[in-house]
Order: C-alpha cells, then structure tokens, then sequence
C-alpha cells in the first residue's frame, strides 16, 4: 500500500477551503494523492472522497480535509471499509504509517502483512488488510464465502502479470524498454505496489516510480539502500512502521 503524503487543508481567499458537501474534496485530492485508491491502489476515474473516520463514527470530521483519503467504491463498500469504526492507533494507514513496509506483494497480486514486522506492527497491519479485504481472492480459507470474482484481486493480478512481461523487456540486453516505459504504463495501471515489488532489483524504475506516483512520501524508501521502506514512525517503540 504506497504510503503518502497529505497535503496541508488547500486554501481559498485566505481561509481553509469549504468541503461541505464532501464531495467538493474530490479534485483537491486527484491533485495531492493522483487517481488511485488510497488502499488497493488501482488507477480509476470514479473514486470517492474517503473519509478515514467514517460520518457515523465522528460527524465532526465528515468535511475535514484532514479526515479525506481517495477510495474506490470496492474498498469503501459494504464488506470492506463501509462505515466501520476506526482506531487510526491500532491500524495502519497510508497517510500516517509507511504501508509499502506493512504489507508483502507476490506472484499472483497476493498481499500478506510482512512477517519481519515486530507483533504490535503485524497486527495493527492486519487490521488495515482486514478493514478494506486486501486478501479477498479465490481460495483464502480465511473467507467462508469467497468471492471468487474479486475484482480488487483479479485487477492486481494482472498488473502483476503485466509487470512481471515487461520485466525481461527491461533487463534484456539492448533493453527494449526503459524506466520511463514500464513508469508510463504503471501509472496509467496503479498498483505502485506491484511494480515496486517486481522491479525490486531496479532502482532507476523504482526511483520515478516514487518520483513519479503523484503524493507519495519520498521519504519511507531510502534512496542509499535500493530505495528499500524504511520506518515512518521510528519514535514510535511500539509501532515505528
Ligand atoms: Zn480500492
């Protein structure tokens, strides 16, 4: 999950801009985090203004900039997000924690939470992939009734599969394709994730991956390690992710 960076409450004529309704937050929003889901990360031209805390949890907060993320109507439906509360200190999110370190991506556009985390980290990551069904897809016990048409699962996947033809394109000799290719097509795909994680061994493709994903915070991934996640919270004993 690309951790990001929000940007402080846009202005307009000297004050904090109006988001009543909620749905005003939208453009401001393509323009701070680019089209993505803040969760699954797929690219999409029909996001919903997300509100982190949900209406019913904290009416108070359903027109604060500061409460917004971008959703897809999947993750912030009914059996994922919805409405249900939120403990933003028990749960890791992509404005507040470096979720690129919570969550592992693999061969098929599967997603578990890292194993390397300390157990405070794993579970409060668990919680987060729990809370938008980051795992749904075909055959994970953990669902009594799988959905077998996941469409989040299915969309990942075949990024993955895209990134993983390309691949070979790129390291070829003679190189047929170069950074800017396989960032072009990631960005008009989404999945920052995926392409992360399959061009693991690349850093010119994973420096303009994170140059180039519009919102996201440089500085989870050190540029002098293989832009490897480091931690965003390193105060934090408990939960430094
Ligand atoms: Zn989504």
């Amino acid at each position: 999950m690309r951790p990001v960076i929000k940007s402080p409450w846009p202005q307009e004529n000297g004050s904090p801009k109006s988001y009543k309704p909620h749905t005003k937050a939208k453009n401001d929003l393509e323009v701070n985090l680019g089209t993505y889901c803040s969760y699954c990360e797929i690219f999409s031209s029909d996001l919903e203004v997300e509100h982190v805390i949900s209406k019913d949890q904290d009416p108070s907060l359903a027109h604060n900039w500061d409460n917004f993320l971008l959703a897809c109507g999947r993750c912030n439906g009914s059996g994922n997000k919805s409405n249900k509360t939120v403990d933003l200190t028990t749960m890791h999110f992509p404005h507040r924690n470096n979720t690129f370190l919570s969550f592992l991506y693999r061969e098929g556009g599967l997603v578990t939470v890292n194993p390397e985390l300390n157990n405070i980290s794993r579970a409060n990551a668990e919680n987060m992939l729990n809370l938008v069904g980051l795992d749904k897809y075909p055959g994970n016990s953990k669902y009594p009734n799988p959905n077998l048409n996941d469409s989040l699962w299915k969309h990942r996947r075949i990024a993955w599969e895209l990134a993983m033809k390309y691949l070979p394109e790129y390291e070829g000799e003679g190189g047929n394709l170069s950074a800017e290719h396989i960032v072009d097509l990631a960005i008009q795909k989404g999945f920052f994730s995926v392409w992360h994680t399959v061009f693991a061994n690349h850093q010119p493709v994973k420096e303009l991956l994170i140059s180039s994903f519009t919102g996201t915070d440089k500085n989870c991934f050190d540029p002098a390690n293989h832009y490897q996640p480091v931690p965003r919270n390193p105060d934090n004993p408990d939960d430094p992710v």
